[in-house]
Parts: structure tokens; C-alpha cells; sequence
């Protein structure tokens, strides 16, 4: 290893095929957070790059400065920790892979984002261990990159007047930044928020949840992941996924 290559813990976020063999990877990386670099052979060296490059799962990477433009030179990709379950299981790398496409959006280039990546990694870990994956985990995960991110909904208490304990009656506003109880929110067209999802007793189906969440995930990216859709339907599916 020269001096000017470094290491980096990283998983590719996105990989697009130039030329005959070669790839453009970008990486989110614990380091130095999201990075776009250029695999020579990247599609046909297994021995430098193992697994494919495969998403989701936690990679060692080493680089270089660039050789072309702006592009990270990636001399190599090996597998920091196997993930047997997750990737064995197309639901789990459906929601991994959207998990992936959410936090790529969110992550500015070349700045380190420790929290942002300690919550992906939290979550490719729960998706690579039974049981099934339940909605709890989706909307915390959902929540919990938002909330690193800085962009989360306010959903402790009313974003207006800073009541707590949101209850019947209160909605979920995206235009106000999260819940408004009743007062604040009166002759406002907004959809309910419910209680017991603030609760220990809550219902296991978070699906109405999940919608309210991608409201407002559209309007934070001012885009629509292709990947939620698919994601969802996954988690409402039938479990043993
Ligand atoms: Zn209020």
C-alpha cells in the first residue's frame, strides 16, 4: 500500500457500467462518507472485487486519488462481514436495497456521516437475522436516518405549540414539519395521526405509518424512490420473509 491509498469501511450505493469491464462505484463510507470512484475491471476481477460488489453488504475498501477526474481510484473491495441471510433472501435485498437508494439521497458527497452510517449498518444487521423483519423496524430505521440526517419529522409532540403525548384528534402535517394536536391543527384537511403508535402496546401493522412517512420522505428529496414501493409491498406481505 502506498502512501497516498488509504482504507475506508464502506457499502456501494451505486454502480454503473463503463467501458468493456469497468465500473463507477459510489460509496458510503464510515470514513469519509459518500465517495464516487472508478473500478477498473470492477465487473471481472472477483479477486479484487469479491462478491460482485455486491449492495448491502459491509465491504473493506481501498483507494487511491484519482487516475481520471474526479473519481477515487477503488483497487480493491474485500468482504469485511458475510451477511448469509440477507443475501439469500430477495425481500431482504429488496428492503436492503432500498435502505441503500434512501440513505445515497440523503448523504452529502465527502462529508463524514458516522450516525447516518451507524443506522445502515444497524439495519443490514437486523436484515440478516430471523425472524422476519417486522414494520417497527422499517418505520425506526426510516425515522432514525431522518432524524440523523436532520431532516425527521417532529413526531413527540405538536410542532407548534410543543404539546406532548400526540393522541385522538392529532394529524400529521408535512407542510407544518409533523404532528398537530387538535387545537392547532383545527379546520386543517391533514391525515390522523394515531396514538398507539406512540405506545408500547402498538399495533403490529404500521402500514398507515409507513404512508405518512413516505409523504414526507417525497417532499424532503423533492423525489420519489423507486425502490419504497417495492420495499413496502415486501413488509406487507406475508411474514417468514
Ligand atoms: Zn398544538
Amino acid at each position: 500500500m502506498s502512501s497516498r491509498e488509504f482504507t475506508v469501511h464502506a457499502f456501494v450505493v451505486r454502480r454503473v457500467a463503463t467501458g468493456e469491464s469497468d465500473l463507477v462505484v459510489s460509496l458510503f463510507t464510515r470514513e469519509r462518507g459518500r465517495l464516487d470512484t472508478y473500478a477498473r475491471a470492477g465487473r471481472r476481477s472477483r479477486r479484487r472485487f469479491q462478491a460482485g460488489l455486491s449492495p448491502c453488504l459491509l465491504y473493506q475498501g481501498l483507494l487511491s486519488p484519482a487516475r481520471r477526474g474526479s473519481l477515487w481510484t477503488l483497487e480493491e473491495m474485500t468482504v469485511a462481514r458475510p451477511a448469509a441471510v440477507l443475501v439469500t433472501r430477495p425481500g431482504r435485498m429488496v428492503a436492503g436495497q432500498y435502505a441503500t437508494e434512501l440513505v445515497r439521497e440523503l448523504c452529502p458527497p465527502e462529508v463524514p456521516e458516522p450516525e447516518l452510517f451507524a443506522r445502515l449498518d444497524a439495519f443490514f444487521l437486523r436484515l440478516d437475522q430471523e425472524p422476519s423483519p417486522t414494520w417497527r423496524d422499517w418505520v425506526d430505521f426510516e425515522l432514525g436516518v431522518l432524524a440523523a440526517a436532520g431532516v425527521a419529522p417532529e413526531v413527540e409532540c405538536c410542532v407548534s405549540c410543543r404539546r406532548p403525548r400526540p393522541g385522538t384528534g392529532w394529524g400529521f402535517s408535512v407542510t407544518a414539519g409533523g404532528l398537530l394536536c387538535p387545537d392547532c391543527g383545527r379546520g386543517q384537511a391533514m391525515p390522523p395521526w394515531r396514538g398507539a403508535w406512540s405506545e408500547p402496546s402498538e399495533p403490529s401493522d404500521l402500514s398507515a405509518l409507513s404512508d405518512l412517512l413516505e409523504s414526507w420522505i417525497f417532499t424532503v428529496l423533492n423525489k420519489k424512490l423507486n425502490a419504497r414501493g417495492l420495499c413496502r409491498s415486501v413488509f406487507a406481505g406475508p411474514t417468514g420473509w
